[in-house]
């Protein structure tokens, strides 16, 4: 059995697969017994012919080739199912995770750790709202879901053979990574990283992406945005009976001169305000569970190289 199996998703990558090889055979050649899984996510470049020019030279490389774009989380997958090393490592093709960390990692999982992933120490490449926002993301996060996941964690990590398998098999089609490598478990152990600027091409990232991508981080792992609204309504409730003693009584010692427009246009108006928000936040699990019924497969292989 090989000792390493190297995942690499890839997406528009033509100028980053030669780099990335070439910085990865000088840590991996001739010190392990390792092949490559890169996992073509429907890349519309040069991407695919790139790969299939090194995997006729070098049997180690392995391609899958998804039918189309399925996202980072679908390539991780399917190269996490194919991998068939003792220990499997998740690495993006940018140059952004060094490769140099390959041994830390393998000294760690040699020490018996199974789940070991690499933590950012040094945000400052970042713009200060990322940085805020990603923090903030990760507070709520950890507040919220069941199973916590470390800060200024990615994808960027060694898992042992069955670790790998285990997330490959979670049969979501919601794949928030970081939460699903949480919720395997195993003996983790963080290690600590500086992360390099992209090497080459630009990152597939927006605002609007990302603020999908944590909510449907969130809503895959906690439910209490769902049942918030119970307690939030019970309170609402209690007040209002309380205010309608209050008005009773006030009728009945001052008698009632008609007034009070303004306030019932403003409870009026907070209160569908709150109701829509209700509805949303209902609206956004139902359209997960939607997703979730459907039970379409998280990708298509278009075709497999070398297997
Ligand atoms: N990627 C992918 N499918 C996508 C988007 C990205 O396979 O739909 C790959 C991409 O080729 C890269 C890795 O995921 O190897 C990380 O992407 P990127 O550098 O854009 O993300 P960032 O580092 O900015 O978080
Ligand atoms: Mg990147």
């Amino acid at each position: 059995m090989k000792q390493l199996s190297v995942v690499v998703p890839v997406y528009n990558e033509e100028e980053m697969i030669a780099l990335f090889f070439d910085a990865a055979e000088r840590v991996l050649s001739g010190r392990y017994e390792y092949e490559y899984v890169f996992v073509n996510d429907g890349s519309r470049d040069g991407t695919l012919s790139a790969l299939k020019k090194l995997a006729l030279q070098y049997p180690c490389v392995k391609i899958i080739s998804f039918s189309r774009n399925f996202g980072k989380e679908a390539a991780v997958t399917a190269g996490l199912a194919a991998a068939q090393a003792q220990a499997v490592v998740v690495m993006d093709a940018d140059l952004q995770d060094p490769v140099e960390l390959i041994d830390v990692f393998w000294q760690k999982f040699q020490e018996g750790y199974e789940n070991v992933y690499g933590q950012r120490t040094d945000r400052s490449s970042d713009s200060f709202l990322k940085r805020f926002t990603a923090q903030s993301f990760y507070k709520i996060y950890n507040k919220l879901a069941d199973f916590p996941i470390p800060y200024n964690t990615g994808d960027f990590r060694l898992l042992s053979l069955r670790a790998a398998r285990a997330v490959a098999e979670l049969p979501e089609r919601e794949r928030f990574m970081k939460g699903l490598f949480s919720w395997v478990g195993y003996k983790s152990v963080a290690v600590p990283y500086a992360r390099a600027p992209r090497a080459a091409g630009k990152t597939k990232w927006n605002w609007w992406n990302l603020w999908n991508f944590a909510l449907g981080g969130l809503t895959s792992a906690a439910t209490i945005p769902l049942k918030l609204w119970t307690y939030a309504g019970l309170g609402v409730s209690l007040f209002a009976f309380i205010f309608a003693g209050w008005i009773a009584y006030k009728k009945l010692v001052w008698g009632n001169p008609v007034s009070g427009y303004a306030s019932i246009m403003v409870t009026l108006l907070f209160f569908s305000g709150v109701q829509l928000i209700t509805l949303g936040v209902i609206g956004e699990y139902l359209s997960r569970i939607f997703v979730e019924v459907k039970r379409r497969p998280p990708y298509l292989v278009d075709e497999k190289i070398n297997f």
